[in-house]
């Protein structure tokens, strides 16, 4: 089969990480082929909960995730659409007195490194802003410049954009195959050997498989992220909310409907590249929500799904250059949690790629980080993880 080498860079994965680094890196003059398995957005970067979240962020995503976070509220100036982005405010709600103390400690504990994006707020402030809610709420976190946005309009925005500066796109193109050839990367597809002089893995949950074939050995593992969206009821719900104690994300939708959450664990099938519900899991979410809002109760639920999303062992990304092989490099394993850091990522990657370093440390997701772990306890990264 013929070699197609037009391109500087080849992004294996059409997902919001892989659009996102192919806008960034095509709006840098790089000549970009994205190769798709399915179709852009079909994974998780188009079934998301659509949480733009700063809240409860790992300590070394914050930088990033800030970064992101002004990137939102600017989208419509960076890709002349907005992506469905509302900036609702995000609260995290505490059911217990033991409950607020944890949003105390995790709030100094941010302070303490200089971020101060989050507040903790008393139990009244919380039922001023969510009358709603049930009133046995002691208080809470809340960051007032996030929001949320629907995925797939995201996602297909960046690929948009991202073709408007000439990068193209090929759906329905699985790559089987990398391989390093003289100087340039390969891909083997069964459309044919594409060849670029650097390469960008963001397969999501189906990463590892490909570090594998460049003798990199990730522990990231699949999971099926469940989702579940009501009938539609009259405005009760402004902020999207998440809770302390119990899984949580939550959020009413303009036209009424409210889309529940929380890295609520289905089934994950890989190789049949889908995912399935539980439906006994959602129960319990169901549960949560109803104790927080009773006056849902008899609120009817109008469908519910599962997304294939990848988490590494020490639930942060790997935002890396390739430790084994030159201009190879990896942006996934973004652990239920990657949609917000969508934009920042894309743009970062863009720097790794084109400059050598980027405007921001991602030290902290090196591909090499789990291999320096064996044997020891934990590094300084994984130890400032804290939710
Ligand atoms: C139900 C659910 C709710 C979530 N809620 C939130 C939230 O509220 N806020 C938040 O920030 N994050 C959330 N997330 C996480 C977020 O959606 C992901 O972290 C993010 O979308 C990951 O993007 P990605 O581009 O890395 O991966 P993906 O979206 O999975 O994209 C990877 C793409 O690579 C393609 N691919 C794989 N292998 C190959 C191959 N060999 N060749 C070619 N293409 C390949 C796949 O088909 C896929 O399209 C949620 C996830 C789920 C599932």
């Amino acid at each position: 089969m013929n070699e197609i080498s037009e391109a500087d860079v080849i992004v294996v994965g059409g997902g919001l990480h892989g659009t996102s680094s192919a806008f960034h890196l095509a709006m840098r003059g790089a000549r970009v082929v994205v190769l798709e398995a399915d179709y852009v957005a079909r994974h998780s970067s188009g079934v998301n909960a659509g949480g733009v979240r700063t809240l409860g962020r790992p300590l070394p995503e914050i930088p990033l995730a800030l970064m992101s976070r002004d990137m939102w509220h600017g989208m419509k100036e960076l890709l002349g659409e907005d992506g469905g982005f509302v900036p609702s405010g995000q609260l995290k709600i505490a059911e217990t007195e033991a409950e607020l103390d944890a949003c105390r400690e995790r709030v100094a504990l941010l302070e303490s490194h200089g971020f101060t994006h989050e507040k903790v707020i008393d139990r009244q402030t919380v039922l001023e802003l969510e009358p709603a809610l049930a009133k046995h709420v002691t208080g809470g976190i809340w960051v007032e410049r996030d929001g949320y946005a629907l995925p797939y309009r995201t996602t297909t925005a960046f690929r948009l954009a991202a073709q408007r500066l000439g990068a193209r796109f090929l759906e329905g193109t699985p790559v089987r195959r990398i391989e390093p050839r003289g100087a340039r990367w390969t891909a083997q597809t069964p459309r044919g050997t594409f060849s670029a002089e650097k390469m960008l893995i963001a397969s999501g949950a189906w990463s590892g498989e490909l570090a594998m074939q460049a003798g990199e050995s990730v522990p990231v593992h699949p999971e099926g992220l469940m989702l579940m969206v009501t009938h539609r009821v009259a405005p009760f719900c402004r902020a999207t909310l998440g809770a302390t104690g119990r899984p949580l994300s939550f959020k009413q939708f303009d036209n009424g409907t409210v889309v529940i959450g929380g890295k609520l664990i289905g089934i994950a099938e890989l190789a049949n590249r889908h995912g399935e519900v539980d439906f006994m899991r959602l129960v319990k979410s169901a549960q949560t929500v109803t104790d927080l809002f009773p006056h849902l109760r008899h609120l009817g639920v109008n469908r519910a799904w599962a997304g294939v999303e990848a988490f590494t062992e020490d639930e942060l990304p790997v935002i890396s250059a390739s430790r084994t092989a030159s201009n190879l490099y990896y942006s996934f394993g973004y652990c239920g949690s990657g949609f917000q850091l969508g934009p920042g990522c894309g743009k970062l990657v863009s720097e790794l790629m084109l400059d050598g370093a980027p405007s921001l440390s991602l030290d902290a997701f090196a591909i090499d980080r789990f291999d320096t772990r064996a044997g020891s306890s934990q590094s300084d990264a994984a130890t400032l993880v804290a939710h």
